[in-house]
């Protein structure tokens, strides 16, 4: 994949015993309440990787007695300047890059995904958004506002407060950072659930956080399931805000919890069926390879996936071989491996939801080009799959498949196509290709999607923000947008007694 560099490459360390295995509360390591523990597999070999102490709703309250304790005033983080809290932020990025090889490792081994793009991509990705958010903690500051008649009024950005975050198994430690940095730039404390998938990484991070520096109780992990841990974080009284990601179904609940118990304030970064709009005007080649990448990538299980690839009819035929072509090349295997680009599935539920998407393709009488079938019996892996022929009523073409299936369509007319990649209940992000800046930027105008990628694709990049139109989310997560959904804006106004 694109960021890896040639060698020497870095190696996976070998993992005898995996240290962090329990709750992280008060930088302390903590038992289940109710004495559960579940198992984490390895979905590239079935094989059972440990087990992992359970958190139900008594450990989310004991998570936010701390994370309200540490966020209450005259405490050390609320005491603490806001350039020495950025010092902190920036020690947890020199500690993740000291870790890197580890993380990557224990990344790889929960989520099957290749190695080398856990170590050049995920982790990259991680150290650059603690760095990024570690330069903000002292430049978050308020307006002097010139208001009417004889007042002085300014404004000052303060914390919200505990800040939950509910994160998926896709992209476990970037999810991680995408949640924490902001919200302790802004001096917040947080308390945050992995995926029941992989929680791994994050309890390895707990280690970190508290070798850092940060005071007990600022960041709490909460290893569990949704219906439970999750479920006691977006109804939680204490709780002022939560984030989330993660599938559209659970963001309707994730708002209705908040909604019914404290009105907590909501982000939400949910699904994407995300259109690629390729005109016969753009250089063939790099469309090939950044669509398909975009469909493939992390195999498929990005909500940035290219799902939609409508290509323009005069080119689409000469499309279709060269995205075959390019297939050729995706070397499925073993994670571990540095020559592999495509691992598993995370696990038996989306592997057979893709399969099932895969067939109603077929029926609905799409045309499979490459693939279509799992890779070997009783495994996780599905090959690259590359359907041409595809309508807009089928549901491959509608649904997120969150797979390795890129759905190839055709297009006549400008207009026609901006309408047909509007006309979805999704808005995350677009893709153009074309060598008209001119057009490109008109086309891009008229995108109904929080991210516009022209000539390139997966560009994200920690200063720009990211989030979803319609119902693809709520709020905007990096970049100086991201300060503004973790702080609240106190306006101070003073009456003056005279005027000069
Ligand atoms: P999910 O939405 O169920 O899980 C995401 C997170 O939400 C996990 O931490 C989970 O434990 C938690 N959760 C689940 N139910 C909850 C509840 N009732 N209350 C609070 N938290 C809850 O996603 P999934 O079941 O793992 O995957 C299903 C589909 O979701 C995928 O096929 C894909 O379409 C989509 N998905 C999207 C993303 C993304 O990045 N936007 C990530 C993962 C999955």
């Amino acid at each position: 994949a694109e960021g890896i560099p040639a060698l020497p490459l870095p190696q996976p360390v070998k993992v005898k015993e995996i240290r962090h295995t329990k709750i992280f509360i008060n930088n302390e390591w903590h038992t289940s309440i109710r004495g559960r523990t579940f198992p984490t597999f390895n979905p590239a070999t079935g094989v059972k990787i440990c087990d992992v102490e359970e958190a139900d709703k008594e450990d989310v309250d004991k998570a936010v007695d701390a994370a309200k304790a540490a966020q209450r005033r005259g405490s050390p983080w609320r005491r603490m300047d806001a350039s020495s809290r950025g010092r902190l932020l920036r020690k947890l990025a020199e500690l993740m890059e000291r870790d890197r090889l580890l993380l990557a490792t224990l990344e790889t081994l929960d989520t099957g995904k290749p190695f080398l793009q856990s170590f050049f991509i995920d982790l990259d990705g991680c150290i650059k958004t603690m760095h990024y958010y570690a330069g903000w903690a002292d430049k978050i500051h308020g307006k002097s506002l010139p208001v009417d008649e004889n007042f002085v009024c300014f404004t000052k950005h303060e914390p919200v407060g505990v800040c939950g975050a509910i994160i998926p198994w896709n992209f476990p430690l970037l999810m991680f950072m995408w949640k924490i940095a902001p919200a302790l730039s802004c001096g917040n404390t947080v308390v945050i659930k992995p995926a029941e998938q992989t929680p791994l990484s994050a309890l390895h991070l707990g280690s970190l956080i508290k070798e850092a520096g940060f005071p007990p109780g600022v960041v709490n992990i909460i290893p569990g399931f949704g219906p439970t841990a999750g479920a006691a974080i977006a109804s939680h009284m204490e709780i002022d805000k939560v984030a989330f990601t993660g599938s559209t179904e659970v963001g309707h609940l994730i708002k209705e919890a908040a909604a019914k118990s404290n009105l907590k304030r909501v982000t939400l970064e949910l699904g994407g069926k995300n259109p690629c709009i390729v005109f016969a005007d753009c250089d063939l080649q790099l469309a090939v390879e950044e669509t398909q990448k975009g469909a493939f990538y992390n195999q498929g299980q990005c909500c940035t996936a290219a799902s939609r690839v409508f290509v323009e009819e005069s080119i689409y035929e000469e499309f279709v071989r060269c995205s075959i072509e390019n297939a050729k090349r995706i070397v499925i295997g073993d994670p571990l491996d540095p020559q592999t680009s495509h691992g598993p599935q995370i696990d038996h539920q989306q592997f057979d939801k893709i399969m099932d998407l895969i067939e109603s393709g077929k029926k609905e009488g799409a045309r499979l080009e490459y693939g279509g079938a799992a890779v070997g019996e009783k495994s996780l892996f599905i090959q690259p799959t590359i359907f041409s022929g595809v309508k807009d009523h089928m549901r491959i073409a509608k649904e997120e498949i969150f797979g390795p299936v890129q759905c190839i369509l055709s297009f006549k007319s400008q207009q026609e196509v901006i309408e047909r990649a509007n006309s979805s209940q999704y808005g995350l992000v677009s893709a153009i290709f074309t060598r008209s800046m001119d057009r490109a930027l008109s086309v891009s105008a008229s995108l109904e999607t929080g991210t516009v990628w022209i000539n390139c694709y997966n560009a994200l990049h920690v200063q720009a923000p990211f989030g979803g139109y319609k119902m693809s989310g709520n709020g905007r997560e990096l970049g100086e947008y991201a300060l503004a959904e973790y702080s609240e804006v106190k306006a101070v106004t003073i009456k003056l007694s005279e005027t000069l």
